[in-house]
């Protein structure tokens, strides 16, 4: 069957109404607008050999079900799996791979998928090349006669780099490697990986999706029915599926996920721009500033994202800037509604070996900004006074 047809000629409602409408009309018998938790973990079965669908919930759960098939419609793919994490969903689609297999994976990676792959599935016989992916020359250079997957994801984490998706894509498909995006940082709403050729959508649902802090998940959407019932076996066989409850809160979320990205990408632009001229800061990355990546950007992506990273002009000034913070918090997560500040050195990039991490970027100065929907004002306000305090008392000895 041509799935990706299927997918082209089907007339699609608008992000906007899908996110907003999930689960609404999919419970005839109540007419509940908020798809209600089904907490049952086993299912009646009419009659021997019959199913309602539903039998244990660990294999489905109706809740989970409209979770399922609403990031399926959202990222264009014919099957979508909630896991208990982000990182479980990694896991879950690491386990297609076999002994001796061979993966070519972005470099400035979420440090928690580096920990999986170099501490868990070495030990399993994968190996994983770390290749800057705006170059192509580089990703054949890295190809081995082993290689069959390549893992990327646009933009990095935390240096922001944009990967041209659709032309890793493409040179994915003629080696026949499975194509892995990790969709976390731009979710649905402003990029869909599976309509520029990848296979394999993942999503950490902590973040944007979620949204507000408070929900711990993981998703996955697939493309085609030989790859969807592999991921379907291997979710229902390791068992990382998220809770019904958590389905709700995410789906909860996710039907504000337009206004907030919207709101997210207003803010992150105009603080890019304000740290840029700010004289304590020494470089600013976000997908917008570097003219290459911004093109790239355009060209596959609706909007450039609520995460920004920038380096402080002195290590020292770290401490004294993150303690002098009174509006962003200097916490280890993204996404949600408030804004966060995080030191990828000591914090989601401690696990990856100093060496590597300063041969890609992730540097002592490196401070990341997941960029909330408060008042642009209150959050410029507030870098300003943080820089200026870490500044002067490093520098002076006093506070400003
Ligand atoms: C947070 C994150 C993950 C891991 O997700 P969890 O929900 O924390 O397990 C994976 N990839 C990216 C890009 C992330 O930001």
């Amino acid at each position: 069957m041509d799935w990706d047809g299927r997918h082209r000629k089907k007339e699609r409602l608008r992000t906007e109404t899908l996110l907003a409408q999930i689960g609404n009309g999919r419970e005839p018998r109540t007419g509940a607008i908020s798809f209600p938790v089904y907490n049952s973990t086993a299912y009646q079965h009419p009659a021997l050999g019959e199913s309602t669908g539903y039998d244990y919930t660990r294999t489905a759960n109706p809740t989970r079900t409209i979770l399922e098939e609403a990031i399926a419609e959202l990222e264009g793919g014919d099957a979508g799996f909630a896991a208990s994490s982000g990182m479980a969903a990694i896991q879950t689609v690491m386990s297609l791979f076999s002994q001796g297999d061979h993966l070519i994976v972005s470099l400035d990676l979420y440090g928690g998928t580096y920990r999986l792959f170099e501490e868990v599935w070495t030990r399993y016989g994968l190996s994983f090349s770390y290749v800057d992916l705006r170059d192509e020359e580089a990703v054949k250079a890295a190809a081995t006669p082993r290689t069959r997957g390549i893992f990327i994801e646009s933009p990095t984490n935390p240096l922001m780099r944009v990967t041209d998706i659709q032309a890793i894509c493409e040179l994915a498909k003629k080696r026949g490697w499975l194509s892995i995006v990790d969709n976390t940082f731009m979710t649905p709403y402003c990029q869909r990986p599976l309509e520029l050729g990848a296979d394999v959508v993942l999503h950490s649902g902590t973040k944007y999706l979620g949204g507000h802090n408070d929900v711990l998940a993981g998703l996955i959407v697939t493309r085609g029915e030989e790859l969807s019932t592999q991921v379907g076996t291997l979710h229902n066989a390791i068992g990382a599926v998220l809770s019904p409850q958590d389905c709700w809160l995410l789906m909860r979320g996710m039907k504000t996920l337009a206004l907030r990205m919207e709101k997210h990408q207003e803010n992150a632009m105009a603080l890019a721009q304000f740290l840029g001229n700010h004289p304590a800061v020494d470089g600013v990355f976000y997908p917008s500033l570097q003219e290459k990546e911004r093109r790239v950007q355009e060209k596959q992506s609706d909007g450039f994202g609520g995460m920004l990273s920038f380096r402080i002009c002195e290590a020292e000034w770290v401490p004294v800037f993150l303690q002098s913070l009174q509006v962003l918090s200097f916490a280890e997560s993204l996404g949600g509604v408030e804004s966060l500040v995080t030191y990828p050195a000591t914090q989601t990039h401690a696990d990856i070996p100093e060496s590597v991490r300063l041969k890609v970027g992730v540097c002592d100065r490196l401070l990341r900004v997941s960029v909330g929907i408060e008042h642009l004002d209150d959050l410029t306000g507030d870098l300003s006074q943080a820089l200026d305090q870490a500044r002067c008392t490093v520098t002076t000895g006093k506070g400003v």
